[in-house]
C-alpha cells in the first residue's frame, strides 16, 4: 500500500478523523462489553444514538441492500478507498447492515474476555473455512510440501474440501487425527511445513469433543494457530478464543440463523495472531486483511439481507440454547434406554466417554448469574444408532411425522438425516468409518417444539418398526450389544474388518 505521506494534505486531515471515528468505536466497545450475554446479541454496536443520528430513528438496524456508497467529494474517496477514512465503499468488501452483524459476532465470540478480535462474515460456512485457511497456504517456494493437521471428526464439506479440493487439487497435505482427544497424535504430525491445526468442536455428526486449551498450547509451541469450527457449539455454550484459540469458524446457516431463511459464514480471529507465516497485516488483523484484500479479490461475502436475518435470530441465542439443549437431553435420555436403539451420542450423557472433558467447556453463558451455579448444556445435536440393519433405520426415518427428514441443522424446527447417505454420502465407507459413521446412524438436531411431542414421534416410528422389523430384535439386548439377525452381523463384521484395515 502507498505510504499516507504521499497523500495531500486533505486526505491526511480526514485520516485524522478516520483515527478520532476509530477511537469512539473503541469506547462503544468497551461500553458495550459491560452488558451481559442477552443484552450484547439484543443490540450489538448499534445505539440509540447512530439509529437517531444515521439511520432515521429505525430501532432495528437498517438493510443497505445498496452495492455501493457515495462519496462527498474526491478527498472522501481516496481516503476511504486507501483505507484511512472509515467507509464502506462496495459490498463486496463491506456493507453497514453486514457489519452491524460482524461487530456483535466479535463481542459474542469475545465475551467476558479481554480478548481483542475482529470478525468477517461471508457467504456460507464452506466459504468461511475456505478463505480463513487460504492465506496460510502460501508457498515459501514454488515446490515446498506444505500441510496441516486436522481432526479427522468434520463435517462431510469439510471433509470434502479438505481431502479433494485442498490435497488432490491443491497438492496440500492433510494430515488427519484419528484420536482427537491424543495429544500425540497431533503432536506427532506437525513439523516445520505444517500451517496450522484445525478441529471442529463438538463435531458435526459424531459429536466428538478434544481439550482445545492443550491442543492450542501444543500448536502455540510450534508458531501455529488453532483453528475451531464452533458451529454446533455457539458463543452461548462455548467460545473457543476464551480456551486460547486463534480462529474460530461458524456456519451462521445453523444455530445462529434457526428461521433456516439464509445461508451465511464467519470467521472471528484474535488480534496479532501466531502464526510462522511472513505476512504482518495478516499476523495484526486476520479479519481486516480478509476484507481489505482477499475479500476484494474474491468476493465471497454475504448478502446484506442474509446478515439481517441472521442478526435478527442472533438476539435469542442464548435462551433457545438453552431450551434446545434442554429438550435434547430429555430426548438423548429417553432414546438411552429404548430397546430398538444400539447406541446414543450425546455428550451430555454421563455414559458418553468424553462427558468429563465436554463439561469443562461448555456452559451455558452467564448461567453463574441466574442459578448461581454453571449450567453445563451440551447443544441441540445427537446421533444414535438403530439396531438392526440398514433398511431398518431407513424405515424408522420414514415413517417420523413431525420431526422433518433433511439435511439441515440448527433450526427451530426438528429436524433428521441419515449421514450414510446424505452429508457424508461422497466421502466414501472407508472415510465413513474413519469419521466413525454406520449407516445405521441417525442425526437428530432438535428444534423448539415440546419434548413430549418430539419423544412421541420417535417412539412411535420405533415401535412400529418393532411391529415391522425385518430383523428379530431381542429386546434383552444390551444397550451396546450388538443386534440379532444374519443381515445386521454380516454387517458388523464388514464394518470390523475395514476398522481394522483403516
Ligand atoms: C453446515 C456446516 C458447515 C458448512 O456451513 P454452510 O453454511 O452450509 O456452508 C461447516 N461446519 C459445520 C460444523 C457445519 O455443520
Amino acid at each position: 500500500m502507498k505510504n499516507p505521506d504521499h497523500y495531500p494534505e486533505s486526505v491526511r486531515k480526514l485520516e485524522q478523523l478516520g483515527k478520532q471515528i476509530d477511537k469512539d468505536k473503541k469506547r462503544a466497545i468497551r461500553k458495550t462489553k459491560q452488558w451481559k450475554f442477552d443484552t450484547i446479541a439484543v443490540h450489538g454496536l448499534y445505539s440509540v444514538k447512530e439509529a437517531i443520528e444515521k439511520n432515521q430513528g429505525s430501532i432495528v438496524e437498517p438493510l443497505y441492500l445498496s452495492t455501493s456508497q457515495a462519496f462527498q467529494n474526491a478527498d472522501e474517496m481516496e481516503a476511504a478507498l486507501a483505507y484511512l477514512y472509515p467507509g464502506w465503499i462496495y459490498s463486496r468488501i463491506a456493507n453497514p447492515t453486514v457489519g452491524y452483524l460482524e461487530d456483535t459476532l466479535t463481542l459474542l465470540e469475545t465475551y467476558d474476555s479481554n480478548i481483542e478480535a475482529g470478525s468477517i462474515a461471508t457467504s456460507s460456512g464452506m466459504s468461511a473455512i475456505f478463505q480463513a485457511l487460504q492465506p496460510f497456504l502460501e508457498r515459501h517456494n514454488s515446490d515446498e510440501m506444505i500441510n496441516f493437521v486436522s481432526s479427522c471428526h468434520v463435517y462431510g464439506g469439510t471433509f470434502q474440501q479438505f481431502s479433494i479440493r485442498k490435497e488432490k487439487e491443491q497438492d496440500i497435505q492433510v494430515r488427519w487425527v484419528s484420536d482427537p482427544t491424543n495429544l500425540d497424535q497431533w503432536a506427532e504430525n506437525i513439523d516445520n511445513h505444517t500451517r496450522f491445526l484445525y478441529g471442529e468442536v463438538p463435531s458435526n455428526p459424531s459429536l466428538t469433543f478434544f481439550d482445545i486449551e492443550a491442543v492450542a498450547n501444543l500448536a502455540h509451541e510450534h508458531e501455529l494457530p488453532l483453528i475451531i469450527d464452533s458451529t454446533i457449539a455457539s458463543p452461548a455454550l462455548l467460545r473457543p478464543l476464551c480456551h486460547h484459540a486463534d480462529i474460530v469458524i461458524h456456519s451462521l446457516s445453523k444455530s445462529m440463523t434457526s428461521s433456516g431463511f439464509c445461508i451465511g459464514g464467519a470467521i472471528i480471529a484474535k488480534k496479532k495472531i501466531v502464526t510462522n507465516i511472513e505476512n504482518d497485516e495478516l499476523k495484526e488483523d486476520v479479519p481486516r486483511y480478509l476484507k481489505l484484500q482477499p475479500f476484494r479479490d474474491f468476493g465471497p461475502s454475504i448478502s446484506p439481507f442474509n446478515a439481517l436475518m441472521t442478526l435478527n435470530d442472533l438476539r435469542t441465542l442464548r435462551s433457545r440454547m438453552k431450551c434446545l439443549s434442554e429438550t435434547t437431553q430429555k430426548v438423548a435420555e429417553f432414546l438411552n434406554f429404548h430397546p430398538m436403539i444400539k447406541k446414543v451420542n450425546y455428550l451430555g450423557l454421563k455414559n458418553h466417554p468424553l462427558h468429563d472433558l465436554t463439561k469443562r467447556y461448555m456452559i451455558l453463558v452467564d448461567s453463574e448469574y441466574d442459578f448461581g451455579k454453571p449450567l453445563h448444556l451440551y447443544g441441540h445435536l445427537l446421533s444414535f444408532e438403530v439396531k438392526g440393519n440398514p433398511q431398518n433405520t431407513r424405515d424408522f426415518f420414514d415413517r417420523l411425522q413431525l420431526i422433518f427428514r433433511a439435511t439441515d441443522l440448527g433450526r427451530i424446527k426438528s429436524v433428521a438425516t441419515i449421514p450414510a447417505i446424505s452429508t457424508h454420502q461422497q466421502q466414501g465407507e472407508e472415510a465413513r468409518i474413519m469419521a466413525s459413521i454406520s449407516p445405521n446412524d441417525v442425526r437428530l438436531c432438535i428444534g423448539g417444539e415440546h419434548p413430549d411431542d418430539i419423544i412421541s414421534d420417535l417412539d412411535r416410528a420405533l415401535k412400529s418398526l418393532k411391529k415391522n422389523s425385518r430383523v428379530f430384535i431381542n429386546r434383552s439386548t444390551s444397550q451396546n450389544g450388538e443386534a440379532a439377525g444374519k443381515k445386521d452381523k454380516s454387517r458388523t463384521q464388514k464394518i470390523r474388518e475395514l476398522k481394522q484395515r483403516g
